[in-house]
């Protein structure tokens, strides 16, 4: 990988291997067909299972739930070879990973844990998880008009979420609705259920390879052993948040580095006024600032992934690391299409592609100023945000 600095010498063997792994199998078998998979808008829902095979999926979370164990580092390097092919195929494995699995892990009952997590994990069945409605996503809590109404033993769901990643191809969605003491439960949902639906959103410009949705849930009835029993606040949807964008964090490095190598490359090779355009001042200057980003950027996912092993991450932590990482990838995306030329607006080439998925992970899981408003809170006492 793009490695300025050496940083991988901080890495341990096994997280090495992993990355070399996932690039080997996404460069060979992904890689290849992503360009016409975005532009024909589709995801590839056949490489759910081969992402299960190599590990991909929730991969941090414990072994005898059938994940992979491994450190949060490691983790990190398959979210960045994920996006190094396109931020929707990462999209897909920080859901079923961050937003599906670790809800369940981390607030569902032992036999929730052991019924879903092992097929999550094998890619076996597909998640979603729908919180954001259509009144807005920056205040999930204050904006949230799903409802849960309990009926014996049942809960009866009704409501609209809106920009649901997977919605249309997941098997079980986590929604999250207000009971009538305004809690904030979570529930799994099979998608099978009468009442639920999940239209498709058409006409993206970004995140093609991705399937997003709306859920519509209509009376939905939920056994209560499908409540997740350790959620009621928003603070369990919000973790959940924490560990998405932490890959996020990751994720986006590796869409930088697509759009440097790329932007490197032609540079060489694009000749004006008799010398390649490597040579100039200003070509130079755009190349520096996406590789001296891509150095820092690094050095902070490895040490954002340090604290998460080590128990000391706070989520504003990770909010740094989600603002400045995503933010100079498309920078950097927008400059690399610059270099380009006229090439560069074609998907021929990369740049234009991770360019326009960039500005979805800007504004998903936080929008870039909803991040520096959490930090703004975090470092003065004063709130901005609420
Ligand atoms: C492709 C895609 C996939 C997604 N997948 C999922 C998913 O799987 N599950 C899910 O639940 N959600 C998902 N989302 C939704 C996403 O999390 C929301 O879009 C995001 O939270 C922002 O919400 P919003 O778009 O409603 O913007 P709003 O909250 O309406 O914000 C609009 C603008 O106002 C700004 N703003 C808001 N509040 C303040 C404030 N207090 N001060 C200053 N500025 C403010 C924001 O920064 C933004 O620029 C997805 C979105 C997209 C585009």
């Amino acid at each position: 990988m793009l490695d300025y600095y050496q940083v991988t010498e901080l890495f341990s063997p096994e997280e090495r291997q992993v990355q070399a792994a996932a690039r080997k199998f996404l460069d060979a078998e992904v890689m290849p067909h992503i360009r016409d998979w975005w532009e024909r808008g589709e995801f590839p829902r056949h490489l759910v299972r081969a992402f299960g095979e190599m590990g991909f999926l929730g991969s941090n979370l414990p072994e005898e739930y059938g994940a992979a164990g491994v450190s949060a580092n490691a983790y990190g390097l398959i979210m960045y070879e994920l996006e190094r092919v396109d931020s929707g195929l990462r999209s897909f494995a920080s859901v079923q990973g961050a937003l599906v699995m670790y809800p369940i892990y981390a607030y569902g009952s032992e036999e929730q844990k052991r019924e879903y997590l092992p097929k999550l994990a094998a890619g076996e069945i597909v998640g979603a998880f729908g919180l954001t409605e259509p009144d807005g996503g920056s205040d999930p809590g204050g904006n949230m008009k799903t409802k849960a109404v309990k009926d014996g033993d049942h809960y009866v769901l009704n409501g609209t979420k809106m920009w649901i990643t997977n919605g249309s191809i997941a098997q079980i969605a986590i929604v999250w609705a207000k009971d009538e003491e305004g809690k904030i439960l979570g529930f799994i949902v099979p998608t099978d259920t009468p009442g639920f639906s999940a239209p498709e959103i058409h006409h993206k410009m970004s995140l093609r390879a991705s399937v997003t949705s709306e859920l519509v849930l209509e009376d939905v009835r939920v056994h209560k052993d499908q409540l997740l029993p350790g959620s009621g606040s928003l603070r369990a949807p919000l973790s959940c948040l924490t560990q998405a964008r932490y890959g996020i964090a990751w994720g986006v490095l590796g869409a930088l580095e697509a759009v440097y190598t790329e932007a490197l490359e032609f540079s060489k090779s694009r000749i004006t006024f008799g010398r390649p355009i490597a040579a100039r001042q200003l070509i130079q200057d755009k190349l520096v600032y996406m590789l001296s980003e891509h150095t820092k950027g690094l050095l902070l996912a490895w040490k954002l992934g340090k604290m998460k092993d080590a128990g000391t991450l706070k989520h504003t932590h990770v909010s740094l690391a989600k603002r400045n990482n995503v933010r100079v990838a498309l920078k950097s995306a927008r400059l690399a299409r610059e270099i380009l030329g006229a090439n560069g607006i074609t998907v021929e080439y990369h740049a234009i592609r991770h360019m326009l998925n960039l500005e979805t992970v800007d504004t998903y899981e936080g929008t870039h100023d909803i991040h520096t408003l959490i930090l703004g809170r975090d470092v003065t006492g004063e709130n901005a945000l609420t």
